[in-house]
């Protein structure tokens, strides 16, 4: 047993408070010993690998932290458990269509996540979604024969040229028209290549929906036909004898919608236009709705923008059903159904780990056990609230001991109070607001004067990470992900912190939280232990944040590694992929890295002439200069 792990909490207390269970999707576990574990499920029943053994074996491969890590398997889950629903539902509903999945490339670009989309998702005609020439390209060369492709963004003519090789190569490939400008050059094209295309139109739906991308959807949504638009479109098609090459109906609802009813509104809407237009004869076979299903980033279950308030099989079946209803009245075939689900299919295999470096208390100091005699007479009634401070009225006395802190800052700024007086009246009141702290605890309920104050004597936790590089959305739009220690949870977490990333930058930071039971401002952590590591984990971001990341402070790329969980309880490293180095991302500033080498070999071999350093430290120097710009941007332990 753990010496430090005490009776009075256990690895199961740690799992409530941070919600494994619900934010997990069964993917991650504890064991009793307070090790956070991933869990894969294989036909003889789930495999169980703490993170921290893959950590250390990682780590024995060469790579410090931060560090990326990839689980294959979860992966593979997603997509299957995506493809099984739908034909589950399809099948509970009597629906005569199939379904089938694209990944939307823009989602997670990287080459090693696109494979095993690719590679796994082929038993299942998972297809790709590409919004731009890049993406067609990357997807033309991974995805395997006859393969699906959806083509939505702007198209120019090299575009549409290698959308319709696509064609002639066996791809079913989709141009989704977005905006009835492109249609006179996809004819064009056509016919000039003698090659028909395989056309789609996107719809937009006045179906709101809410969430953090309710732009996406409605009247001025960037995406799409309107109605008007459409109907042209439909008779520009006739016009050129193309109409028999409409064959698919596009909708994208927007990302992570929280709520079920939302997506029938916009399903059902978006059935009527594939009703009618079927009826005025155009031969559409497919129904593709976009992406949309949404992640429970905070495990509760509810409308919460970070959550949704149903089940994949729900929405499944919501879907299926939907459709089926809306059509019955036009007695149109039923679609096949594609959806180009992103967050939900990727979110989960991610996660980003790091070490904590440093941590700043906002404790008190010893005091002394008399105020001094010469001590300002403000220092001294500090003095006075702080003996007092287990027992004088909560808000007023704290309140007191706030209004002297900064009636006693203001006279340092004066000189009129002296640097030691000064130090003495903080750590006084930092001593008192401790106390208040202490006794807020055994309250029910925090009085509305005082709830910022849990916040403000939180300890900083300086994690080894940037928050710019790797998590841009928990920055840009406030998304929460959960995040936990990976380790000793055996043992009760005494702190309460946030957490500090490595950037000279106030935003880089976390400070949302989600435990069971809510959002909190702060997280509870264990004490640093001197020379052990402390891992922490940010899970569920598999799903936009790769490519998204900047090189604020020119922290880079961290080190990428996959990983496969085996039957019997190993783990293999499948990928390893360097991160940036200080070179590198020097060189995306546009610096020649050989160039600042030589520049500082100039000023080592100028202080050897005056000096001031002898040879063999100038050698020294050299290797140190040379060595850090092929090492790691982070810090290293
Ligand atoms: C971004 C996007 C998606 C992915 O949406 P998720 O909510 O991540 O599943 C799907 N389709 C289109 C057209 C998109 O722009």
């Amino acid at each position: 047993m753990n010496p430090r792990s005490k009776p009075d909490w256990t690895a199961a207390d740690s799992a409530a408070l941070y919600g494994v269970d619900n934010w997990g999707g069964g993917n991650f576990s504890m064991t009793p010993s307070g090790e956070v574990t991933v869990k894969v499920q294989f036909d003889s029943g789930p495999v169980e690998v703490p993170l921290i053994e893959i950590v250390r074996g990682i780590k024995q491969r060469g790579h410090d932290m931060p560090l990326l890590l990839r689980i294959e398997n979860l992966l593979d889950a997603r997509i299957t458990l995506l493809n099984e629903s739908f034909r589950e539902a399809i099948r509970q509903a009597g629906y005569q269509g199939r379904y089938q999945g694209v990944f939307p490339v823009k989602v997670n670009q990287q080459a090693q996540v696109i494979e095993e989309i690719t590679q796994f998702g082929a038993r299942y005609n998972h297809g790709l979604e590409a919004g731009s020439k890049a993406e067609l390209l990357l997807a033309l060369a991974k995805l395997p024969e006859h393969g699906l492709l959806v083509c939505n963004g702007y198209k120019d003519r090299e575009f549409i040229d290698l959308g319709l090789w696509a064609d002639k190569l066996g791809y079913r490939c989709f141009f989704v028209v977005e905006s009835p400008s492109e249609l006179p050059l996809i004819i064009a094209r056509s016919q000039a290549l003698g090659i028909r295309p395989l056309l789609g139109l996107r719809i937009k739906v006045s179906a709101k929906v809410g969430g953090l991308w309710t732009e996406t959807s409605g009247d001025r949504s960037s995406f799409g036909l309107s109605t008007a638009q459409l109907v042209q479109v439909v008779d520009d098609l006739r016009a050129a004898e193309m109409l028999d090459c409409l064959q698919l109906l596009h909708c994208h609802l927007g990302s992570q919608i929280p709520d079920l009813e939302e997506i029938r509104a916009g399903v059902r809407e978006a059935s009527r236009f594939y009703a009618d237009l079927v009826a005025e004869g155009v031969p559409l076979r497919s129904l593709d709705l976009g992406g949309g299903l949404a992640v429970d980033y905070i495990g509760n279950q509810t409308k919460h923008s970070h959550s949704r308030n149903y089940s994949l099989a729900d929405y499944c079946r919501c879907i299926v059903t939907t459709i089926q209803q809306t059509l019955a009245a036009s007695g149109a075939a039923h679609p096949d159904i594609i959806t180009e689900s992103g967050r939900a299919t990727v979110a989960h295999t991610s996660l980003l780990l790091f070490n904590i470096l440093d941590v700043m208390h906002f404790e008190a100091q010893a005091l002394p056990d008399r105020c001094p005699s010469d001590a300002h007479p403000l220092v001294a009634r500090q003095f006075a609230l702080q003996q007092d401070a287990a027992s004088f009225e909560l808000v007023a006395g704290y309140q007191e001991a706030l209004g002297i802190r900064d009636q006693i800052r203001q006279l340092f700024r004066d000189g009129e109070i002296p640097l030691r007086q000064r130090s003495l009246a903080e750590n006084l009141f930092l001593a008192s607001a401790r106390q208040v702290l202490q006794r807020l605890e055994q309250l029910s309920e925090c009085p509305a004067e005082l709830s910022e104050l849990p916040q403000n004597l939180a300890d900083i936790y300086y994690g080894n990470f940037s928050v710019f590089q790797s998590l841009p959305d928990s920055w840009a739009i406030d998304q929460v992900f959960p995040v936990m220690p990976i380790h000793r949870l055996a043992e009760r977490p005494e702190r309460d912190a946030i957490i500090s990333d490595l950037t000279c930058d106030c935003d880089g930071k976390l400070d949302c939280f989600i435990l069971t039971g809510g959002e909190r401002r702060t997280l509870p952590l264990h004490p640093l232990v001197p020379g052990e590591d402390y891992f922490l984990g940010v899970f569920l971001m598999g799903a936009y944040q790769e490519t998204l990341g900047d090189l604020h402070n020119l922290f880079g790329d961290t080190h990428v590694v996959s990983v496969r969980v085996n039957e019997n309880g190993s783990f293999d490293v499948m990928k390893e992929l360097s991160g940036d180095s200080v070179a590198e991302v020097l060189s995306f500033v546009e610096y020649d890295p050989q160039a600042l080498y030589n520049g500082f070999r100039d000023k080592a071999e100028k202080a050897v002439r005056d000096g001031r350093i002898d040879l063999s430290e100038r050698q020294r120097l050299l290797e140190e200069f040379a060595s850090r710009l092929r090492g790691y941007t982070y810090y290293c332990s």
